[in-house]
């Protein structure tokens, strides 16, 4: 593969514009992604925040389900932040019962998990693997992680304030993923990670 990994960003809803920007600053030829042919262009994937149950929605409508499903069986890195973590997880708890995401990690999240009050904060969140600060993390009713597999590796936690000690940051082989937003807030240390991440697969 050559040094700029073609990287796409599923792009049915959410966020999308804010990953192709961080992905790009990140050094990937980054490009949206809702055909298949797009798909199969593509290197790596990243599935945005947006609306899980939506996205799921669409993704049967695109017919992306079985050839994404089928990628990341061939081991294509996937990163997917807040929806895009619901979507990669194996079991969701408050989900909608016709909300289906990938064979992605062996975890069980919770949707909207952080209280019905507080819709959004932000807190410090140190990620292994990733030098410097801890990120200033936005979360925007966010998952959290409650159970994952042996094969996953916690990446990162929340330090303080009333969610301190949730998981909000996995792996599991080539795929990432994050309850927050790193997207939103200029820091593209977590983009980086993935384009290296997708470098090396
Ligand atoms: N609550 C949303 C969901 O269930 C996720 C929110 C987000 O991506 N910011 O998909």
């Amino acid at each position: 593969m050559s040094d700029v990994p073609v990287i796409g960003v599923l792009a049915l809803q959410g966020d999308v514009r804010e990953h192709l920007a961080a992905l790009a600053a990140a050094g990937a030829d980054a490009r949206p992604v809702r055909r298949r042919h797009e798909l199969d262009a593509v290197d790596g994937l990243v599935i945005p925040g947006g609306e899980s149950t939506t996205i799921s929605k669409l993704v049967d409508i695109f017919e992306l389900r079985e050839p994404i499903d089928k990628r990341i069986a061939a081991g294509m890195p996937v990163y997917g932040s807040c929806a895009g973590m619901i979507m990669l997880a194996a079991e969701v708890l408050d989900g909608r019962a016709d909300q289906r995401g990938f064979d992605g990690i062996a975890m069980t999240v919770r949707r909207n998990a952080f209280g019905r009050q507080v819709d959004s904060f932000e807190a410090s969140v140190e990620i292994a693997g990733v030098d410097g600060e801890p990120f200033h993390a936005v979360f925007i009713r966010a998952p959290w992680v409650e159970r994952v597999g042996p094969d996953v590796e916690v990446l990162g936690r929340v330090t303080e304030g009333p969610a301190a000690g949730r998981v909000v940051a996995v792996r599991q082989g080539n795929l990432v993923a994050t309850s927050f937003h790193p997207e939103l807030t200029g820091d593209r240390r977590l983009h980086r990670y993935f384009v290296d991440l997708v470098r090396a697969a």
